[in-house]
């Protein structure tokens, strides 16, 4: 038998990553799991011939001790770098700068690179789509689309998943957890990137929108370490893109981009939507994370812990401390 306990995390989100970071620090072996080619979830970047955008999470902030202090280890790794973009809001008839003394961070060269950056020290299964975990005598086991069930047994299995995501893991090995998941009301997002053929001159960076269908408008290339093309993003507010998550992509583009000409926005030269199913969670659980010791089975992830990034970051954090205090006898 394996003297050292060996988990699995489902989800190489910020979350996961967080989580198995820690788990992985302290000398147990962990084994990540993600569907997706590569890591980083809602941090997510798009990439085409010579432009990127990242279409997800567009910044975080880092104001506890802790995130702080990993985020800081980010910036000496060059992962990670502060925005300072010249930052609008438009309300209605008012458009105004708005002075922020909030801190805002990016991963650098893309949004994708802090992910990338705790991955490379951990054994990350990608393109493996966790459909059904069970526990059996010996373990848990992990059954994926692309490979079956696999024969490694964990002695504990943590899910950080978004919310509707963990809900079909979770209904018939632990109700409780899936009621937690599905009180979660994890909301849409259409988001549409924009290339130019050269700089866009408006007076603004960034802004926040609080009018018609955007929520959000930022120019990618003002972040720092980004190269190539002139790429703007735009975000639709939550309660639109629910409205229309169902559309044509050519529907909701000729809907952002009219909005967008409305605040003084040319027409690009080509663009590209992603329709996020799951973008945020209203309102965000604070629980920080749940873990069942007895089964050996655990959640993080954003929507436990505030629906951001430093959220998330800490939710995963949270949940290697609880996994710590169960598997490590001092
Ligand atoms: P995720 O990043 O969603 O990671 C979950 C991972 O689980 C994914 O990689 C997914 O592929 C994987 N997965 C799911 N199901 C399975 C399965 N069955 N098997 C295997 N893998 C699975 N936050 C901010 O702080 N600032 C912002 O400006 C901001 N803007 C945002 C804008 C948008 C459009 C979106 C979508 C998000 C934004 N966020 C923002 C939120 C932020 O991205 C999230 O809070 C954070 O990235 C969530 O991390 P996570 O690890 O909890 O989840």
């Amino acid at each position: 038998m394996n003297p050292v306990p060996h988990l699995a995390v489902i989800g190489s989100g910020i979350a996961g990553l967080s989580c198995a970071t820690m788990l992985h620090r302290a000398g147990l072996e962990v084994s990540l799991f993600d569907k997706a080619r590569s890591p980083g979830g809602r941090m997510s970047t798009r990439r085409g011939d010579d432009w990127q955008c990242d279409h997800g999470a567009q910044y975080f902030t880092a104001r506890h001790p802790e995130f702080r202090a990993e985020v800081a280890r980010w910036q000496q790794a060059g992962v990670a770098d502060l925005w300072a973009p010249r930052l609008w809001r438009f309300d209605g008839d008012s458009r105004e700068h708005r002075a922020s003394t909030v801190e805002r961070f990016v991963g650098t060269p893309a949004m994708t690179a802090p992910a990338r950056y705790l991955a490379s020290t951990l054994s990350v299964h990608a393109q493996s789509n966790i459909q059904q975990i069970r526990r059996e005598a010996h373990g848990w086991q992990v059954c994926s689309a692309e490979y079956g069930w696999l024969e490694t047994r964990f002695a504990a299995v943590l899910l950080a998943v978004p919310a509707p995501q963990a809900v079909p893991l979770l209904h018939q090995l632990a109700p409780e957890l899936a009621a937690l998941a599905r009180s979660a009301v994890m909301r849409g997002c259409w988001a549409l990137m924009l290339r130019f053929a050269a700089p866009v001159n408006l007076s603004f960076d960034a802004a926040f929108v609080n009018q018609g269908p955007l929520r959000w408008i930022a120019r990618n290339s003002s972040k720092p370490g980004r190269s190539g093309e002139e790429i703007w993003l735009l975000h639709a507010r939550a309660e639109w893109s629910e409205a229309h998550l169902e559309d044509e992509p050519e529907r909701v583009a000729e809907a952002l981009l009219d909005a967008f000409g409305q605040l003084g926005g040319p027409a690009p030269q080509e663009w590209t939507a992603h329709r996020w199913r799951y973008a945020d969670t209203e309102p965000p659980l604070e629980k920080g994370c749940a873990w069942r010791p007895e089964i050996g089975l655990g959640l993080c992830g954003d929507w436990l812990n505030g629906g951001k990034v430093e959220g998330a970051w800490l939710s995963g954090r949270a949940l290697a401390e609880r996994v710590l205090r169960s598997f490590v006898k001092c």
